[in-house]
């Protein structure tokens, strides 16, 4: 076979301690998962059940630990807005899993960054239209290292945490989810079939905020390291 043009490279992640990369493929997000983001966004937390939407494998910005990244600013906001969050990475094809099988399609996890253009998205809510431009840009999809479940096991419970220049922003058990893992897991493969590559961005907690170019950021989850990066410029 013949191509038009060179097909780009996959997108791909580093794994801690390992030399294969992990391939990408589709990036879902939970939308709303811990109660109290929920409420300073104004919504209801009663819900039966998880919201998803998608960002682009290729808007993936990976930040390896103990590097400073840099996250361009993207262009058509003003209020560009961090939501740290927990990461999967799924291994294994499925579809209509039961949540006591889930974690056997999860892989690994990692610390992530869903960024967002939360003026796009509040005007898109307004006008009840599509708010994919919000969520799905160029590096809005940063990560850290992923680390195997073999090796860290699944993650119940720990603390999430994100500094903006020193300054505490959010902080929060992933034990607080609304929807766990097994459960996200299991829902999304009712919508559509998961497989390996696969990431999938768990929602975030409270203090959500806005960044300016010059910040830095620091995230981090127990047993998953951090991921630093610094805003610039575009
Ligand atoms: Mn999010």
């Amino acid at each position: 076979m013949e191509w038009l043009f060179d097909p780009p490279a996959p997108p791909s992640l580093a794994i801690a301690g390992r030399p294969e990369r992990l391939p990408v493929r589709r990036i879902w997000c939970v939308g709303r998962n811990y109660r109290a983001h929920i409420q300073e966004m104004g919504g209801d937390p009663r819900r039966d059940t998880p919201i998803f939407f998608a960002k682009p494998g290729d808007s993936i910005l990976q930040v390896a630990s103990g590097t400073l990244g840099k996250l361009p600013y993207p262009p058509r906001t003003s209020d560009f807005h961090y939501e740290t969050e927990l990461v999967v990475a799924i291994g294994k094809y499925g579809r209509n899993i039961v949540p006591d099988a889930a974690l056997e399609h999860v892989i690994g996890y990692a610390v992530g960054l869903d960024m967002t253009r939360r003026d796009a998205q509040r005007a898109a809510k307004a006008a009840s239209g599509p708010w994919e431009l919000a969520k799905a840009f160029d590096y809005s999809a940063v990560i850290g290292d992923v680390h195997l479940a073999a090796e860290v096991g699944h993650l119940r419970q720990g603390r999430l945490s994100l500094s903006v220049d020193g300054e505490p922003r959010q902080s929060a058990d992933l034990d607080a989810m609304i929807w766990s893992v097994p459960l996200i897991v299991a829902h999304l493969s009712q919508w559509v079939a998961i497989a390996p590559g696969d990431l999938v961005y768990t929602g975030t907690p409270e203090g959500v905020g806005a960044v300016r170019p010059g910040q830095r950021l620091y995230a981090s989850i127990d047993g998953l390291g951090s991921l630093a990066v610094e805003v610039v410029p575009p």
